[in-house]
């Protein structure tokens, strides 16, 4: 029998509705995210990855709207659950951490109170016990003096405190799916590496699954199981971490690969030149095509389908069997 992932995201389309022309900021996106396991979802600024994020929970402001697919999580599609229902998914069940967690965090709110409200919220902790959870978590994150910590406001941390907060009220209601966008962007480079440590902590330490947003492949190496590249908006490769570091096949992920500081051997910075291009006005090719290194006449003509990378036959792989590495590059494989 298959195994149904955690979530599933089939075709995810997410679209702005703004003039003079439409933004499609999310394009027929789907990857999964078993039990257990991290995705690394990594693209430049303004591939639409914090879009994606905002479309599986369902916090999309308008103009933001998704146009199309699905969102399955254990099994249910979100769209259809009533707002009460997906208010408990939030938090009980999908726990999420952003970029900037002075944006999230309330400045009037002392730091056991957020805890605290994300327990009661969600019936876990009556408030008389809820103090003593919310020093338990802190102490999870390795936030030094909780007990004093517990009635600092926000303000009185430091950012990478700040970001263990944000992550001790995510873990709160022991979600079985974390969400963190851009967790360690905001944080200096050591800062920056507890954070991860403490995302692979608790990701071992509880078998929970992880989608880790960030434009550093960097960040994806020593955490992730599996990639997924994106480029305005559209999901151009995916594969175990393995795949896309040692056989990368889209120029876009090379490039990125080879942008990492001190990343692969005889590697230099180099990044990649241009710009994500405007959602709005699309290339009807490939849109990474204009700054493609590699690109030939057939680029122009429609954007690739997805191939398998690495010898791996789709046709034969069976239905729900795990994909080890895709791609849509015409030099991969799709002519038309
Ligand atoms: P990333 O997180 O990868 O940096 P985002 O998901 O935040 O990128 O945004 C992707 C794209 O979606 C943006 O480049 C922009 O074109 C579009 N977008 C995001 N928010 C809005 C909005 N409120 N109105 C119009 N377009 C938007
Ligand atoms: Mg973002």
């Amino acid at each position: 029998m298959k195994q149904v992932p955690l979530l599933a995201v089939e075709n995810l389309t997410t679209v702005f509705d703004v003039k003079p022309r439409p933004v499609v900021a999310v394009n027929d996106v789907s990857f999964e995210i078993r039990k257990g396991e991290t995705l690394g979802l990594v693209g430049e600024s303004g591939s639409g990855k914090s879009v994606t994020a905002f479309s599986i929970i369902g916090l999309l402001q308008p103009p933001g709207r998704v146009a199309g697919g699905r969102v399955m999580f254990q099994g249910r599609d979100l769209a259809r659950l009533p707002e009460p229902e997906m208010r408990k998914v939030r938090g009980a069940g999908i726990g999420f951490v952003f970029q900037e967690p002075m944006a999230a965090l309330n400045p009037v709110m002392r730091v056991g109170a957020h805890i605290a409200e994300a327990l009661v919220v969600h019936g876990l902790a009556a408030k008389a016990e809820a103090r003593g959870r919310a020093i338990e978590l802190l102490r999870a994150v390795k936030i030094t003096d909780p007990e004093k910590r517990v009635d600092d406001y926000p303000h009185q941390l430091s950012g990478g405190m700040r970001q263990r907060v944000m992550m001790a009220v995510a873990l709160a209601c022991k979600p079985p799916l974390l969400i963190a966008d851009e967790p360690t962007t905001a944080l200096d480079v050591t800062v920056q590496a507890q954070v991860l440590d403490l995302l692979r902590d608790m990701k071992k330490q509880f078998d929970r699954s992880l989608l880790l947003i960030t434009h550093d492949l960097g960040v994806i190496a020593e955490t992730a199981d599996r990639v997924a590249v994106m480029y305005a908006g559209r999901i151009v490769e995916q594969g175990t971490v393995r795949e896309i570091f040692h056989h990368p096949k889209h120029p876009y992920t090379r490039g990125l690969l080879a942008s990492i500081p001190g990343g692969a051997a005889g590697s230099r910075l180099q990044a990649i030149e241009g710009t994500v291009p405007n959602l709005s006005v699309l290339p009807p090719g490939c849109s990474f095509a204009p700054r493609c290194g590699d690109r030939m006449d057939v680029c122009a003509t429609a954007f690739p389908p997805q191939t398998p990378a690495g010898g791996l036959d789709l046709s034969t792989v069976a239905p729900g069997a795990k994909v080890e590495h895709a791609v849509r590059c015409y030099l991969h494989g799709g002519q038309p």
